[in-house]
């Protein structure tokens, strides 16, 4: 655990969520902020600070992120329609929380991928 992340935090329940799903080594919760109708984030309860990192280090931790992030958007009822799976990487990307999470959005169109 990193004592200075808001999502290792969340994983020691040290700061509250909405826990929507969670594995022996996975957490998904409510975006604080949603943006869309469904909003979840589905994080490694390990620290790894992003995307590259995870899939780097634990090919297995991997997997289990992207099985969870897929039992969300079957629970949260959006297979029939359609949904978004999204991991902000590095400034470009706008991450802004750097223990890796996908974001689960859904429940409405969501338009175009990125503004051009
Ligand atoms: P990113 O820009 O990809 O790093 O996304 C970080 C996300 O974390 C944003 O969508 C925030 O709204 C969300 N967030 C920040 N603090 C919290 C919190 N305490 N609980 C739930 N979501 C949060």
């Amino acid at each position: 655990m990193d004592n200075d992340c808001l999502f290792c935090r969340i994983v020691a329940g040290e700061i509250p969520a909405t826990v929507v799903h969670e594995t022996d080594t996975t957490l998904a919760f409510r975006d604080i902020d949603p943006k869309a109708p469904v909003h979840v984030l589905v994080i490694p309860k390990e620290h790894h600070p992003d995307v590259a990192a995870i899939a780097n280090a634990d090919p297995a931790a991997t997997a289990d992120l992207l099985a969870a992030a897929a039992a969300v958007a079957e629970a949260e009822g959006l297979l029939a329609d359609g949904y978004r799976l999204i991991f902000n990487s590095g400034a470009h990307g706008g991450q802004e929380v750097f223990h890796v999470h996908a974001h689960v959005l859904g429940g409405r169109p969501l338009g175009p991928m990125v503004s051009r």
